[in-house]
């Protein structure tokens, strides 16, 4: 029997090896990815195991579930990534204990954020999240139950977040969608990301973070150039089935 400390070491030796393999084949040194692990419905317990393995920024995607556990782990240094569909009645709280919002993808979003940071007295970070699926559609921002904003709404939601008090633009986020032109199809998802991520550098050029790529696609994000990847299944197991 091993135990859930061995469990784990083992399971981030896996990705370790995966995303070293990917960034070999990409050519790109593996200091350019940061693996974030996502440790939603995984208890605090985990999360301080994997601090001890040497993982130092960890994601959730529900305050509910994120509030108690970041408490619980305030000891740790360990950054915490917001990366679920984020109402603003939460916003509050998520910006007591993350450093990064991953998954902003509206203007009211933006000042909720920008408020609560202000009050807080804390600089967050923020990435854009783009909604792939939507490509070929009609545009009209936010989409869907996943989130997201259109390509075509990128910039403006940037320019919000840049001249937002108490928020960073830090980059561009996605999740590979399972509709639309890209479904079944990862690595060109990824790569769409990128450009989007050049055009937003080329006004924003400190803005350089790409998020993309999860435990069935990481391989796929980091040949097309992303800079984190978030990983959840492939470090902790497979997840009990959300309500
Ligand atoms: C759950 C989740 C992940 C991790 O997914 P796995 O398939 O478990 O690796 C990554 N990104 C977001 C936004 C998630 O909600």
């Amino acid at each position: 029997m091993t135990d859930r400390r061995t469990e784990l070491a083992d399971n981030l030796a896996h990705v370790e090896e995966r995303i070293s393999t990917a960034c070999a084949k990409a050519g790109r040194n593996r200091a350019d990815v940061t693996l974030v692990v996502v440790t939603k419905t995984y208890p605090a317990s985990d999360v301080r195991l994997l601090a001890e393995l040497g993982v130092r920024h960890v994601a959730e995607n529900r305050d509910q579930d994120a509030a108690p556990k970041a408490a619980e782990c305030s000891d740790l240094p360990l950054d915490w990534h917001f990366v679920g569909q984020l109402q603003t009645n939460k916003v509050r709280s998520v910006v007591n204990y993350a450093d990064v919002v991953q998954s902003v993808d509206r203007p009211k979003l933006v000042t909720a954020l920008s408020k609560e940071a202000v009050r807080a007295g804390r600089e967050l970070g923020c990435l854009i999240q783009v909604a792939l699926d939507a490509e070929s559609g009609d545009n009209e921002g936010q989409l869907g139950r996943r989130g997201g904003v259109t390509p075509a709404g990128v910039d403006a939601l940037a320019d919000a977040i840049a001249a937002a008090e108490g928020l960073r633009l830090d980059g561009v986020m996605t999740v590979a969608p399972l509709a639309g032109p890209y479904a079944g199809h990862p690595r060109a998802a990824f790569e769409r990301l990128m450009e989007i991520s050049s055009g937003l550098r080329g006004n924003h050029p400190a803005a350089n973070m790409v998020s993309a790529g999860m435990s069935a696609d990481l391989d796929d994000a980091v040949a097309a150039g992303a800079t984190h990847v978030r990983v959840g299944t492939a470090v902790l197991g497979v997840r009990p089935r959300l309500g």
